[in-house]
């Protein structure tokens, strides 16, 4: 019997693989596509954008080099590496087809970006992504089982079982990461709660019988929105029909065409359509994300429109939290509650998440409402506030859990400190425990966590970025549990080393 099994091979579920074999479980994924490649992966249909968030969490344990290779990206994705003062980011992004200028970003506003290797997102591909997942899984002892699907799930207080037609696969666990239209959700009984569709999406690879009435970029029109990408006849559309679409069915030329057509009030021809997929802005969520021994991530836990591009990164958030919470439970050494706190931290980033796409479907509607609220936002929007907001929000910097405790930082992800030597925090988090880091003048953190070696690394300053601090402990995420100032006091250290890592 396995510790762990996930089900689902993409994106979330591997990087899950990785946190549990990193952590010494067994880990079995059962994944329904035989193989790994589908156009749908790749570019340029497989294209996403990682938030600087994400690309924090591939720093922390020493994967970036292998994604920005496997992404064709040509340098590290900051230009301030080495700088001592953070620049402004090189791009935004958007916030409902409305361009941000990185230039409007308030840095002061941000005083916990510092300047590193994870100050920008990354653009990538699913199968770059999930080509650097699958190889550390594997090498870190995770067993991925292609064409299995799962079909049924039984649990009871000692075990859940997953099972593939006859074939049964039990664990000590399960999670689910098996996309936005999860079996595991369903069969396991998870309550999935949110709003009905406005519109009916679109993306697709087309010969367009002379594309050039088409404008590139966002394009927000009075009958609906399209998108014309950099790559030769790649194009989504946004159709306000209510979700009215029968998504069950494969869209035809011709329907494609009348969409296009209308949509950007143009009168180009499709010649073919040889890839198409459609979506919608169904905004949801699970109300819990554990019931028993099953636990649910990604686009399992949650679903809505992909506008703004939020989906991955916060499924791979989901992962980071969940891995070390499950590993230690797996373990017996996690404090009472533990994994309780996972969906208590998760679920409201992810409410959050949803709400932030529904606003931008809202600022979209084809109509006098949306086009009076576009008229709105794009004041707010170019002001410096609301550009920073934006880029917070857009970014991942925004997050912050409710832990309690008074200090700024705690709950965030801890900035990516350098101490003297060069070594920065996101490299002593690369074996997957937490980290004291004490910064004060006379090691007083030391002791204190020398008692939980194996579970929390201890490293002493000082550092080269001065943010007042005295002592930092960090979750394994990645996220600050405690932070104290320079006349640090050992004793509140203490209380959330043990409330996080248990004695
Ligand atoms: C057009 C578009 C653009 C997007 N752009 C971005 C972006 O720029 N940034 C961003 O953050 N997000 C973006 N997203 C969202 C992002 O792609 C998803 O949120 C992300 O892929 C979810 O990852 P996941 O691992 O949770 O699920 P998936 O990638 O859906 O993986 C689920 C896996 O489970 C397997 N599976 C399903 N059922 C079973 C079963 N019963 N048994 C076994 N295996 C099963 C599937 O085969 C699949 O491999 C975009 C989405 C779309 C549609």
């Amino acid at each position: 019997m396995h510790d762990v099994v996930i089900v689902g091979a993409g994106p979330v579920g591997l990087f899950l693989a990785c946190e549990l074999g990193l952590a010494g479980c067994s880990v079995l994924v059962l994944e329904r596509e035989p193989a790994p490649s589908s156009p749908w992966r790749a570019e340029p249909l497989g294209m996403r954008g990682l938030s600087a968030a994400s690309v924090e969490a591939f720093h922390r344990r020493g994967m970036l080099p292998a994604l920005l290779a496997a992404s064709g990206a040509e340098a590290g994705p900051g230009p301030d590496a080495d700088a001592d003062e953070p620049a402004p980011p090189r791009a935004v992004g958007h916030f409902a087809g409305m361009a941000l200028d990185p230039a409007q970003v308030d840095l002061v506003a941000l005083p916990f970006r510092l300047p590193g290797p994870t100050g920008e997102g990354v653009l990538t591909s699913l199968a770059a992504v999930e080509a650097v997942l699958s190889e550390r899984a594997r090498r870190l002892g995770a067993e991925i089982r292609r064409g299995v699907t799962v079909s049924a799930v039984g649990q009871d207080d000692e075990r859940v079982v997953a099972w593939a037609g006859a074939q049964a696969y039990p664990a000590r666990w399960l999670v689910g990461c098996d996309g936005g239209r999860s079996a595991v959700r369903r069969l396991a009984g998870f309550e999935f709660t949110g709003s009905a569709p406005l519109f009916t999406g679109y993306v697709m690879l087309a010969d367009v019988a002379g594309p050039d009435p088409l404008t590139p970029g966002f394009n927000l029109t009075p009958t609906g929105m399209y998108l014309k990408l950099p790559a030769e006849g790649h194009i989504g559309m946004m159709d306000f029909d209510g979700g009215a679409f029968d998504r069950t069915r494969q869209p035809t030329r011709g329907h494609l065409q009348a969409v296009l057509r209308r949509v950007s009030g143009t009168d180009v021809t499709l010649d073919a359509v040889p890839s198409v997929s459609t979506f919608t802005d169904r905004a949801m969520q699970t109300t819990a994300y554990r019931l028993g021994r099953v636990l649910l991530a990604g686009d399992a836990a949650h679903i809505h429109s992909p506008l703004g591009g939020q989906g991955l990164n916060l499924g791979l958030g989901d992962a980071m939290n969940l891995g070390w919470k499950l590993a230690a439970t797996v373990h017996e050494h996690a404090p009472d509650g533990l994994l309780d706190t996972y969906t208590r931290e998760r679920r409201p980033v992810g409410a959050a998440v949803l709400d932030w796409s529904r606003a931008q479907v809202a600022a979209m509607r084809p109509d006098a409402h949306g086009r009076a609220l576009q008229g709105v936002l794009r004041d707010l929007l170019t002001t410096r506030d609301g550009t920073t907001l934006a880029f917070a929000r857009i970014s991942g910097a925004s997050i912050r859990y409710d832990l309690g405790g008074a200090h700024p930082l705690t709950g965030r992800s801890a900035p990516d400190l350098r101490l003297k030597d060069g070594v920065r925090l996101g490299e002593l988090l690369r074996d997957g425990r937490g980290l004291a880091l004490d910064l004060s003048a006379d090691g007083r953190l030391r002791h204190t966590a020398a008692v939980r070696q194996d579970r929390v690394r201890y490293a002493a300053g000082p550092v080269t970025d001065d943010l007042g601090l005295g002592g930092v402990l960090v979750r394994p995420d990645g996220v600050v549990a405690w932070a104290g100032d320079r006349d640090v006091d050992p004793r509140p250290f203490e209380q959330a080393a043990d409330r996080w890592f248990g004695h």
